[in-house]
């Protein structure tokens, strides 16, 4: 695998690649790479010749400095797990390498960055926005890859790439889960072995939205989510929400011809966690 910590050396890397004509399939992540990841690197070698990871943890899509502090960043199993998971380059570069000292734009995401994880974290999108659109500018991969943990942000790229009419497809690749069903997250790590019991709602949550969907009204389903959520220990609810798995407006019925998707958001041992299932 080769590493590159500037983007004049990544670039002229992949100058060389695209000479080839080779296709380029990229996976940026924030490092503290688990099996979610590196089954992202497994899709993307799938799809083209050469596979990209970044790591960057991306300061401005913090909105909590303490979460931005306690970040887990264990660099060097990340370089150990990519190697072995047959990853080409490793993009991994400083802060400054990545941004100006002042530099504040944003982009009109609309109501996407209004509802769901934007009311709950400002600013978060508009960083996700900043960082995509410079690593795309960087690297000009022919496919990106993506998780479907992140729903929202998946909306969030989509949004970027039509409003710039930026030549890359993208691929949502499957949630992965540990196998009792936590949604698998670099947060993870921080949950006491209490909280990792805890933690387990979420998932059980949107199993019992799934499995009574065709039996109630999304607004009821959502109810006794929150409440099953709210009596679970430990567990504070930000959210839980049942849309349209295309606008991710909120659904007040389920249709044949819509598929839609049940979001949760929750704290957990001082641990803020996000999860999502498909559920048409
Ligand atoms: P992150 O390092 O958290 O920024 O995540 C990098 C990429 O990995 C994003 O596209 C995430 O959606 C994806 N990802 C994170 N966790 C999982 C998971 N459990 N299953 C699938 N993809 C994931």
């Amino acid at each position: 695998m080769k590493r590159f910590n500037t983007r004049k050396t990544l670039r002229h890397h992949l100058q060389q690649v695209r000479k080839d004509r080779l296709r380029v399939a990229f996976v940026p992540t924030m490092g503290a790479l688990h099996q979610g990841h590196i089954t992202l690197i497994h899709h993307a070698r799938t799809l083209a010749d050469v596979v990209v990871c970044s790591i960057f943890v991306n300061p401005t899509q913090f909105n909590d400095p303490e979460d931005l502090k306690k970040y887990p960043r264990p660099i060097d199993t990340d370089i150990r797990l990519l190697q072995e998971a047959g990853c080409h380059v490793l993009f991994q570069p400083e802060v400054s390498e990545m941004y100006g000292p002042d530099e504040h734009w944003h982009m009109d995401l609309g109501r996407l960055d209004e509802i769901l994880e934007a009311s709950h974290r400002p600013g978060h999108f508009q960083g996700v926005t900043q960082v995509v659109k410079k690593l795309f500018d960087i690297v000009q991969p022919d496919i990106a890859c993506f998780g479907q943990k992140d729903f929202q942000q998946f909306k969030v790229v989509e949004r970027l790439v039509a409003q710039f009419q930026l030549p890359v497809k993208l691929a949502m690749v499957p949630t992965v889960r540990e196998p009792d069903g936590l949604a698998m997250s670099s947060r993870n790590v921080r949950l006491s072995a209490t909280g990792r019991q805890q933690a387990l709602a979420l998932y059980r949550a949107l199993l019992w939205i799934k499995t009574d969907m065709t039996a109630k009204a999304p607004s009821t389903l959502r109810e006794e989510a929150i409440r099953f959520l709210e009596s679970s220990p430990g567990v504070q609810v930000e959210y839980v929400a049942l849309c349209d798995a295309q606008t991710l407006e909120t659904i007040d019925e389920f249709t044949e011809t819509r598929s839609s998707v049940a979001l949760v958001a929750a704290w957990v041992d001082g641990v803020r966690l996000i999860d999502n299932m498909l559920l048409n």
